[in-house]
C-alpha cells in the first residue's frame, strides 16, 4: 500500500539580524517599525539604512497596529498547496495610520464583505516559538 504524500507544510518566515527586532515585537503583542535618528522618517519593511537619508542610526518603536485597506485580492486558488484550506481568503495591502504599508491576510467571515478603506487592526498567528506572524481583522 503506498504511503500519503507529507502533508505540505506553510512556510515560517526566518528573523534575521535585521528584522530580529520586528520579530521580538510581534512576539510580544507590539507591531513595530523602524525610524530613523538622523532624518525622523519612519519606514517599513525592515532595512539597515534609512531609505530617505541613508543613514544607519535607526530605531524601533511600537506603532498602533491600526489602519485600513489600501488594496487587496481574494485568494482563490492558493500558488501553496499547504494553503488549500484556507481559500478563499483575504490579502491585503494595509496602509498603517502611522504612514507606512504592510501586507497580510484579513481574516473574515465573508471574504465578499471586504472593502477598499476597511478599517482593520493587527493581532499576531503563532506560528512557532518564536515566529507571531502579524495578521488583520475588521475594526
Ligand atoms: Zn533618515
Amino acid at each position: 500500500m503506498a504511503q500519503a504524500p507529507p502533508q505540505p507544510r506553510k512556510p515560517i518566515p526566518v528573523a534575521d539580524a535585521v528584522t530580529q527586532p520586528f520579530w521580538d515585537g510581534t512576539k510580544e503583542g507590539e507591531l513595530r517599525v523602524q525610524r530613523c535618528q538622523a532624518c525622523g522618517n519612519r519606514f517599513f519593511y525592515p532595512r539597515e539604512r534609512c531609505p530617505t537619508c541613508l543613514s544607519d542610526k535607526l530605531e524601533w518603536g511600537a506603532v498602533s497596529g491600526k489602519g485600513r485597506i489600501y488594496s487587496f485580492i481574494v485568494v482563490r486558488q492558493p500558488g501553496n498547496p499547504a494553503f488549500n484550506d484556507d481559500v478563499p481568503y483575504i490579502y491585503a495591502l494595509i496602509q498603517l495610520d502611522e504612514g507606512m504599508r504592510m501586507n497580510g491576510n484579513v481574516k473574515v467571515d465573508d471574504v465578499e464583505s471586504v472593502n477598499i478603506d476597511d478599517r482593520v487592526e493587527v493581532y499576531f498567528d503563532k506560528l512557532s516559538d518564536d515566529i507571531f506572524l502579524p495578521q488583520w481583522r475588521p475594526a
